[in-house]
């Protein structure tokens, strides 16, 4: 395999003395030199073609035995050190102190068609900052991380990628709900992509030992190759290195309520600098259209992460960012505009993305109004997020009177809602019917253009099982169709009809399907 090294990471920034898998409190260092376990009998499951070839890996390359080997961590490739992060983070609102990478270990960068990518394994054993875990990772977190992450970047939301997902062959004992029943299950290794694996917490972690020198090199550091239009280091360059960490992560939280992707656990470890998608564990999609839901079991009771919160998380995230970032500008007032402009900014862009997938152009202050009594609606009964809005787009000006008849498919309660919900409806739909009189795109250059901010195909949870539940037994084939089926998540594919349905009465209460934890 010749791939166009690069080590910016480890030859730029200062590096833990130590270098055993010994946990520790790493000080003044922003990574330990760590070494992958070997494993017992690594096997290939899947490769994303797409990411192996932004990467500049030959079709050849994935079907070698050096490939499948160094995915799993058993074979290094020449030159390379190994490396764990160092970071801390907030979880669920409070200081967590030093976490890191304790089941990621990153092997190299590649620079190809000049961009810049870090190569990372999750599950390949114990680091410095493994804590009381194994550094493991088990098939069912890896194929829902593996699916889901390519199945994103289809979909337009920025996020981190994967190359690859593959059996390390060793068994990882696990406490699925954690409720005293561990037991073995196969353990997996997916290889992860991303030009960077900075978080939130890699900055926090300086600023909270007061290493203000480290923090400073960090920043130069990113902001060198990864914000470089902001120019040299300076309070003016580190003040729009914020603004702009800023817009990233509200953009990329728009996307997620658009897709009615939830995340589960928006601690700031988890929160990418580069304002991506980062860390897929118990994450779902909404189903029936909920802004109180979250799949996160461990986060049942206060449901910080739930879907209508996700917003304000991000800016919670950003104020801690906000502060792990003052000492090196010293004035708050910049910071401060900033985090009140995401609040500004959220507004108006949520504004937008409502208006798109309603198909909606033209300016009308009213707009606002009409979006409201659409969310009120889908409240009145469990209704299926994806299917409505897909469905949507099949209405057509002057119909209102078949408004109700488009959408029915979404709703989950029987075939019939009661009347008092389907006069709401009528409501809204004449309303929406009024509303589209402003507009002057034919009904099917509205239906093409909401097609493309609604997708038919989501990773539904209880796909995500299904393909999980085959995999336990051997049967691998349905990463592979589902795997295929998201990379068009717009695209009508006709005989993938039978994912575009709602939840299967059976997933609604099953583990996995609703309710994850963060056994994984
Ligand atoms: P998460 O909530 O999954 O982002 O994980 C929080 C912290 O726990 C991170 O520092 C992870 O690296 C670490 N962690 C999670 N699972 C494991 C594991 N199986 N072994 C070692 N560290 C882990
Ligand atoms: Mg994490």
């Amino acid at each position: 395999m010749r791939l166009n090294l690069k080590h910016t990471f480890i030859n730029e920034l200062p590096a833990d003395p130590i270098s055993d898998n010994s946990r520790r409190q790493v000080k003044r260092a922003c990574f330990s030199y760590v070494t992958p376990k070997l494993t017992k009998s690594p096997k290939l499951l899947h490769v994303s073609k797409e990411m192996a070839n932004a990467l500049g890996i030959s079709e050849r390359d994935l079907s070698s035995e050096t490939f499948t080997n160094v995915i799993t961590g058993n074979t290094l490739l020449p030159n390379t050190k190994p490396y764990a992060m160092c970071y801390g983070g907030h979880q669920f609102g409070q200081w967590a102190g030093q976490l890191g990478d304790g089941r990621a270990i990153n092997l190299f960068e590649v620079e190809h068609h000049g961009k810049q990518w870090t190569v990372q394994l999750k599950g390949a054993g114990e680091t410095p900052y493994s804590r009381s875990a194994d550094g493991l990772a088990v098939l069912r977190s890896s194929i829902r991380e593996y699916l889901c992450s390519e199945a994103m970047f289809h979909l337009g939301v920025p996020t981190t990628r994967a190359l690859s997902l593959a059996l390390s062959g060793d068994d990882v004992m696990r406490d699925m709900l954690y409720d005293g029943n561990s037991a073995y299950e196969k353990g997996a290794i997916v290889s992860r992509i991303s030009p960077s694996f900075l978080r939130f917490g890699s900055f926090e972690i300086f600023s909270a030992r007061q290493d203000h020198k480290t923090l400073k090199i960090l920043v130069d550091y990113t902001i060198k190759h990864h914000f470089s239009h902001l120019g040299a280091p300076s309070k003016e360059s580190y003040i729009q290195f914020f603004a702009e960490v800023s817009e990233r992560t509200l953009d990329m939280i728009i996307h997620w309520q658009r897709v009615g992707f939830v995340h589960g656990v928006m601690n700031t470890d988890n929160m990418s600098i580069l304002g991506l998608t980062i860390d897929y564990g118990p994450y779902g999609w909404l189903e029936g259209f909920d802004f109180g839901w979250t799949p996160n079991t461990t986060d049942s009771q206060h449901k910080r992460y739930r879907y209508g919160n996700q917003p304000n998380i991000g800016l919670w995230n950003l104020y801690q960012l906000a502060n792990a970032l003052y000492p090196l500008i010293e004035t708050p007032e910049p910071l401060e505009n900033i985090l009140e402009n995401y609040k500004v900014g959220f507004e108006r862009k949520s504004l937008v993305m409502m208006k798109s997938k309603l198909g909606l152009v033209q300016e009308d202050d009213k707009d606002y109004l009409l979006i409201e009594a659409l969310e009120d609606a889908l409240l009145l009964t469990e209704t299926d997020m994806t299917i409505f809005f897909r469905n949507l787009s099949n209405f057509k000006k002057g119909d209102a009177k078949k408004g109700l008849e488009i959408v029915q498919e979404a709703f989950y309660a029987s075939n019939e809602v009661s009347s008092n919900i389907a006069q709401q409806w009528r409501d809204w739909f004449e309303r929406y019917d009024f509303r589209l009189e402003k507009e002057v795109l034919s009904n099917q250059e509205r239906q093409s253009n909401m097609n493309y901010v609604n997708p038919k195909y989501v990773l539904r949870n209880y796909m995500a099982q299904l393909a999980i539940d085959d995999a336990n037994k051997g049967d691998y084939k349905l990463i592979d169709e589902l795997f295929q089926l998201l990379k068009q998540p717009y695209a009508e594919q006709p005989n993938m009809n039978k994912w575009f349905a709602k939840r299967p009465d059976w997933a609604r209460h099953k583990v996995g399907c609703s309710m994850l934890s963060c056994s994984s």
